[in-house]
């Protein structure tokens, strides 16, 4: 019996976003990434005494559409709340956030396979700073560019089972955070930050087991493999009869473990109470109604939508809307070809494997969407094979803006059909393989394949493989 059979591991995700705006939450200074540190600060976000914040409507216009596409109910009041502790990058001593009144509650995220994860709410907060620890020997330094930059905060129900599921969660999240262009998502920049309070109980149990939080995931994949080391050192500590005890850990890629946050870093005594320099954030709701329907069609309802118009797994349906861009090149190219499968076929493979071995994005493909089409246009009228096309594809790519039609003919790909010109390949290989012809036409039929494949060799990927395997059994039996 492993270890998921005795327990069961209970997750919920807190994850940062960072709003896509062009000033900070309380501020008028840029949020742009890269600046020269402290670059862009002000009295407001560096908590000068006497500097007042001013709500930034841009930033509520986001985190109510990130709300609204995650089917929460944004509430026509929120407030706003001090939660005060010390830090050294945070200058005010207190960061401006909601607390028990927040913008949006009660929305959910779908996986697949049935199930939904719920979310219990979405807030509003300001960023705060970066300390950098190895810039100068012996000495830390602060950048406060970041600080004052808007952030939802989106806490999920403790509603995972599985570091699998975590990962499907985020992956999903994110589609939805790009489809609604309020975050550029990034976690490389740190527009995306995930912690995951993880817990474990008897499998069976109806209470919730003592959590741990676990920080300092930089990637989906170290969420997923965080999650399941937690979820081995808890089985492990109560199993050895211990209690698992509420802390704060660090996850340490290199090493493939979690570790305890060094005490003074976590002495996060929280004391919350009102904002009293914002008054409470009232949203009308017409004003709310309009920013739902601004929503566009969301990555769920693509999802669908796309499997009911071009008959496709919910599978391929899922990695073609993965991705908002690549959602509309797939459905481009499937319209022009009024073929969806062989079009999904196509992106999944070929054009998917480009963009991971360029590591680039389907913005950068150099083949649009209609020259797929035509391309594929010429494989469906039996004009190219499978092989010859290929090798158009691979001259489209080294050559923006060629046409497939114009490649195949001068590249001496267009597929042979006339018997006249397929017969002396045929009988040319036919003569090469005397004991495989004589055990085929004695009824050992998967030698057709092999000879078949000789012929389309020889024809340099020419030939119709259909009309091929005709000539081939027709001549051999001669
Ligand atoms: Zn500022």
């Amino acid at each position: 019996m492993s270890a998921h059979d005795r327990w069961e591991l209970v997750v919920g995700l807190e994850v940062h976003v960072q709003l896509k705006t062009q000033t900070k939450i309380f501020c008028g200074c840029s949020t742009s990434f890269g600046d020269a540190p402290n670059r862009n600060t002000c009295p407001v976000c560096l908590g000068l005494p006497g500097a007042l914040p001013v709500l930034n409507e841009r930033a509520v216009e986001l985190a109510t559409r990130t709300s609204l596409a995650l089917g929460c109910t944004v509430h026509p009041v929120s407030l706003f709340a001090r939660k005060n502790y010390f830090y050294p990058d945070l200058p005010k001593g207190y960061q401006i956030s909601q607390f028990d009144r927040p913008l949006a509650t009660g929305g959910a995220i779908p996986l697949p396979g049935g199930g939904a994860v719920g979310i219990t709410r979405v807030h509003m907060e300001e960023d705060a700073g970066k300390s950098i620890h190895d810039r100068f020997p012996g000495a830390s330094a602060i950048d406060l560019n970041r600080a004052g930059t808007p952030l939802v905060e989106i806490v999920s129900d403790p509603d995972l089972r599985s570091a699998s599921d975590a990962r499907e969660y985020l992956l999903r999240l994110k589609a939805i955070l790009e489809y609604t262009e309020v975050s550029d998502a990034n976690m490389e920049e740190g527009s995306l930050r995930v912690d995951a309070n993880v817990s474990v109980r008897p499998r069976g149990a109806a209470t919730l087991g003592m959590k741990a939080e676990i920080k300092n995931m930089n990637s989906f994949s170290a969420v997923e493999r965080a999650i399941e080391v937690e979820f081995e050192r808890q089985v492990a500590t109560l199993e050895r009869g211990e209690r698992v005890v509420s802390e704060t850990l660090l996850w340490d890629a290199a090493r493939n473990e979690v570790r305890p946050q060094r005490s003074k870093e976590e002495s996060h005594d929280y004391r919350y109470f009102p904002e009293p320099d914002l008054p409470p954030l009232v949203l009308e709701a017409a004003w709310i109604e309009a920013r739902r329907s601004d929503l566009p069609e969301l990555p769920l309802a693509r999802r669908e939508r796309l499997q009911r118009a071009f008959g496709i797994s919910e599978y391929d349906a899922g990695v073609l809307t993965a991705s908002r861009a690549l959602a509309d090149y797939y459905e481009a190219a499937a319209g022009q070809l009024g073929d969806g499968k062989a079009v999904a076929t196509w992106v999944m493979g070929e054009v998917l494997a480009w963009l991971n071995t360029s590591r680039a994005f389907i913005a950068d493909f150099p083949i649009p969407p209609g020259e797929l089409a035509s391309l594929l246009e010429l494989v469906k009228t039996g004009t190219l094979s499978r092989t010859a096309a290929r090798k158009v594809f691979d001259v489209l790519l080294r050559e923006p803006g060629a046409s497939s039609r114009m490649v195949a003919e001068r590249e001496g790909l267009v597929q042979v059909s006339d018997d006249g010109a397929l017969v002396s390949w045929v009988d040319a290989v036919i003569a090469a393989h005397p004991d495989e012809v004589r055990r085929l036409v004695a009824g050992e039929k998967k030698l057709l394949g092999p000879l078949v494949g000789a012929v389309m060799k020889a024809s340099g990927g020419r030939a119709d493989p259909r009309r091929v395997s005709a000539l081939v059994s027709e001549r051999a039996a001669r």
